[in-house]
């Protein structure tokens, strides 16, 4: 399949060698897996702080083919959507899924072998049933009242 990220040219395992804050902004974004998982709703604990994720999907969010409907605009329909970056990654790193890259690397934990960056293909992600594809529901078809029933185990 086509890798909808462009993870062409980039240097031999520079995630290895190159501290996220060094890594150039085409480094920074083939380090997504395409998993989908920062697209699901989430439930947070009052008390306790703990985030869960659910199947329940942003109202943006292709589940066939497990990217958002309309990246490079979605802020003007969904303007909480958070734009991962290394200055900002700290504070999210609560809610980000256990198999992020992001979250892996920031917490120096080594990439896992489906990742395309490793595999060289996306579709090593859904293979190893990590993504969320044909796994979601769309939020305006769920009350959030019932999202607690749709919760998903971490890492999947
Ligand atoms: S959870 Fe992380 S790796 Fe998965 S799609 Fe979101 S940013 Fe990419
Ligand atoms: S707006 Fe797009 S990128 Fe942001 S959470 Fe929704 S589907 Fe994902």
């Amino acid at each position: 399949m086509t890798d909808p990220i462009d993870r062409s040219g980039l240097r031999p395992r520079y995630w290895e060698t190159t501290p996220l804050n060094r890594m150039t902004r085409a480094e920074w974004e083939a380090l997504c897996d395409g998993c989908g998982k920062c697209c699901l709703n989430k439930l947070e604990d009052e008390d306790s702080g703990a985030v869960a994720l659910t199947r329940v999907a942003c109202r943006l969010f292709d589940d066939a083919t497990c990217r958002c409907g309309q990246y490079d605009i979605r802020h003007q329909f969904v303007p909480e959507c958070i734009t991962l970056s290394v200055k900002n990654i700290e504070r999210n790193l609560y809610w980000l899924p256990e198999t992020c890259a992001y979250k892996l690397l920031w917490n120096k934990q080594p990439l896992y072998d489906w990742h395309p960056l490793i595999s060289g293909t996306p579709q090593s992600v859904h293979d190893a049933g990590v993504s969320m594809q044909h796994q979601t529901v769309a939020e305006f078809e769920v009350e959030e009242d019932d999202w607690e029933d749709y919760l998903i185990e971490e890492p999947t």
